[in-house]
């Protein structure tokens, strides 16, 4: 079933329509004699609103489609990873300068969502960002006592390709928030894509990804098949393969403003989301030494830093630092 260069994308299933995101599925070119290889994935819009809902789970539950499952089948599961994607776009692009910094590539928000590519961006903003911080040297402006605030950095970007590109596309991904879900998503961006971007209107994302999610009483739990280790697999062993790792004694990297919010409104109200949407298992509620009811546990060892927690939890009180440096995922060849 491998295919050296094949590329293949999918929108929606297992997704209800309601839910933005898709597959992807890169057959990689491997050398003579090597063993055939595909990288995989699923991406879930973070603006759902089913608290039920588990990104990994979904992305399990897509391998079992009977055109994807053949694919899989005799293989061997090699790597595992997360991370967020920048989704906002052109409509939420924030200053990207400070003194004596900028902000460039995904980290301000690069990404051009319906191409589901960046890394040109990336590469654009940083060159940018390096003959700005030059023309700082050249004029004399740079100096070792203060930080300067590289200005023209912004004058830059916003000449370039980078926000051309991003404004042209930036009503794709808000379109898909109309009630006719994935459906009017799709039409909209033809309609969008061949307009060039030019529509006289901008469309709002409509609020933060965290504030989409429904109370659990609105919602219905969703089905998942039970891992068969062959095809679909368990979290925790996938998190092994992301060979992941914090040094035991460093300050936590995860932790919580109010420590009765998990149980009292993550709990009480969307049956406790992070146990799902994180995809290394980090979040656990289990049961008190007391036996009255439940507590949240924090694994933060397992962290893979893909910042979903921070922008999904409902109620904004994960407080997600950079860990102590070296710490984290060790992905080989992703
Ligand atoms: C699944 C997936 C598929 C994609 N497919 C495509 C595609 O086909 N084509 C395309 O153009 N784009 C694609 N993209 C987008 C592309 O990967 C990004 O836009 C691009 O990598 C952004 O580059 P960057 O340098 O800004 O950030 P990154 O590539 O994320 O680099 C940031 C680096 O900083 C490191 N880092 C983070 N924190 C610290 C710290 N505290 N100290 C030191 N280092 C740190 C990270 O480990 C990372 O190496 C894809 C993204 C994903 C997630
Ligand atoms: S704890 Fe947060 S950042 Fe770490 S893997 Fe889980 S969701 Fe991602």
């Amino acid at each position: 079933n491998h295919k050296p260069g094949l590329v293949e994308h999918t929108v929606g299933w297992p997704l209800d329509k309601n839910t933005y995101g898709g597959s992807f599925i890169y057959h990689l070119k491997v050398e003579e004699g090597e063993s055939p290889l595909v990288a995989a994935g699923f991406v879930v819009g973070l603006d759902y609103s089913n608290p039920y809902l588990s990104p990994f789970r979904e992305f399990q539950k897509f391998k079992t489609h009977p055109y994807i499952r053949p694919m899989f089948e005799g293989g061997s599961r090699i790597a595992y990873g997360a991370r967020a994607l920048v989704e906002g776009g052109w409509q939420c692009l924030p200053v990207p300068v400070f003194p004596g910094g900028v902000l460039a590539g995904d980290s301000a928000g690069f990404l051009n969502v319906p191409r589901i590519k960046g890394t040109h961006n990336a590469m654009k903003s940083g060159m940018l960002a390096a003959e700005a911080a030059m023309d700082l040297i050249i004029s004399g402006e740079a100096t070792h006592e203060k930080g300067v605030v590289p200005t023209q950095y912004e004058e830059k970007l916003k000449e370039s390709y980078v926000y051309k590109e991003l404004k042209q596309v930036r009503n794709c991904r808000p379109s898909f928030h109309t009630s006719l879900g994935l459906y009017g998503g799709v039409a909209y961006s033809a309609f969008s894509t061949l307009m060039r971007g030019k529509e006289p209107w901008t469309l709002s994302h409509g609020g933060a990804d965290h504030a989409r999610l429904k109370p659990a009483k609105e919602c219905q739990p969703i089905e998942y098949p039970k891992p068969d280790g062959v095809i679909t697999f368990d979290l925790l062993s996938s998190v092994a393969l992301t060979g992941t790792n914090h040094e035991a004694d460093q300050p936590a990297h995860l932790t919580l403003k109010d420590d009765t919010v998990p149980v009292k409104q993550n709990l009480g109200v969307y049956d406790g989301p992070e146990a799902r949407f994180c995809p290394a298992g980090v979040y656990e509620f289990v049961p008190m030494e007391s036996g009255d009811g439940q507590r949240l546990q924090i694994n933060a060892q397992n962290c893979i830093h893909c910042k979903t927690c921070d922008i999904k939890d409902p109620s904004q009180n994960i407080n997600w630092v950079v860990p102590e440096g070296g710490g984290g995922p060790a992905y080989n060849g992703m």
